[in-house]
């Protein structure tokens, strides 16, 4: 008997997925747009390719240095995307594991024992990208008033069953807030997934007590990596320290501090924006040239890769015991 013809068909799909998780094209058409920081339509091609070797094209804004995908996917198209295919790119998570438990858990930990010196315990907090609740959780211990925004409905009914923390599953502009207002609000790998994180950034400014703080963590795109490692479809927005700081000043935000891998920044809440924003005109000439000579060959050459794979291994196993014994 033959076998049903779409098995042949799946398997070496199955075995790509395997080796290469993120192997699996994503076809969209998108829209031309201008840059989401500064309004410029100029920009250069940075790679045309993803992480994992599908055909993607990030462009730089030449006046800024803001990263986008083009063309940008739209509002329709990214829902598609998240709903068929980005449980795929991370492991057909429904619910948050032991092992992003146990991640979220110590960054929340580390984030906070800095974050408790500018917000004392007690006042309200808002996270927006929840997750699995444990930023909420451990705020929630040290004595805040918490309370998140999760669009992954498994994610966010997880968070409120396991710590009791209220999450809404909405996206941020549909949000009823009444007068509410925050002295904190946490964003953690959230601002590069966004179509207009600008408008988020100045709903967060609305949302904050004048003086309140804005800490907000996204990939480092000037960080040393391969080109195309940095390239993800669903990451549509790619910051460096710079376009970060900028597109909070134009908020309406002064800058704090930043976290050595400048990954992470720290804002306050100021009452008029600063008209001086574009602080850094030489950042969009500077990060272009760092990807145009940062090659394939050259990064392999250098001890980096290695470092990171063995880190990686080493947190794989660590994780993989603690889910045993879970
Ligand atoms: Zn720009």
């Amino acid at each position: 008997m033959k076998a049903p013809l779409s098995v042949e068909y799946r398997l070496p799909m199955s075995f790509l997925h395997r080796i290469v998780p993120g192997y699996r094209p994503f076809r969209y058409v998108g829209e031309k747009v201008a840059c989401n920081l500064c309004g410029s339509r100029e920009y250069a091609v940075l790679g045309t390719r993803d992480r994992w070797l599908n055909p993607l094209t990030n462009v730089i804004c030449t006046k800024c240095g803001l990263i986008r995908v083009d063309p940008m996917p739209t509002d329709a198209e990214l829902d598609r995307y998240y709903t068929d295919h980005y449980r795929l790119h991370y492991q057909s998570t429904m619910e948050p594991t032991p092992k992003t438990i146990e991640r979220g858990k110590k960054g929340a930990e580390a984030r906070l024992a800095y974050l408790s010196g500018l917000v004392k315990p007690g006042g309200r907090v808002l996270d927006i990208g929840a997750g699995g609740g444990e930023f909420l959780a451990e705020a929630k211990r040290l004595g805040y008033e918490v309370e998140g925004v999760e669009p992954s409905v498994g994610f966010a009914r997880y968070a409120e069953r396991a710590y009791g923390v209220k999450v809404h599953i909405s996206p941020l502009n549909k949000i009823d807030f009444g007068d509410r207002k925050f002295d904190l609000i946490h964003s953690f790998h959230v601002f590069e997934h966004l179509r207009d994180p600008f408008a988020s950034m100045k709903l967060v400014h609305s949302l904050l007590v004048p003086g309140g703080y804005f800490f907000v963590a996204v990939p480092n795109m000037a960080e040393n990596r391969t080109p195309t490692g940095m390239f993800h479809f669903a990451h549509v927005h790619g910051f460096a320290y710079e376009s970060l700081r900028m597109m909070a000043e134009k908020a309406g935000f002064e800058w704090v501090q930043s976290e050595s891998l400048r990954a992470a920044q720290v804002f306050r809440r100021l009452e008029t924006p600063n008209p001086d924003w574009f602080r850094f005109p030489n950042h969009a000439a500077e990060l272009e040239k760092k990807f145009r000579e940062s090659g394939l060959l050259k990064h392999l050459l250098t001890a980096d890769p290695y470092r990171r794979a063995w880190r990686r291994l080493v947190r794989k196993l660590r994780e993989r015991k603690l889910q045993k014994t879970a």
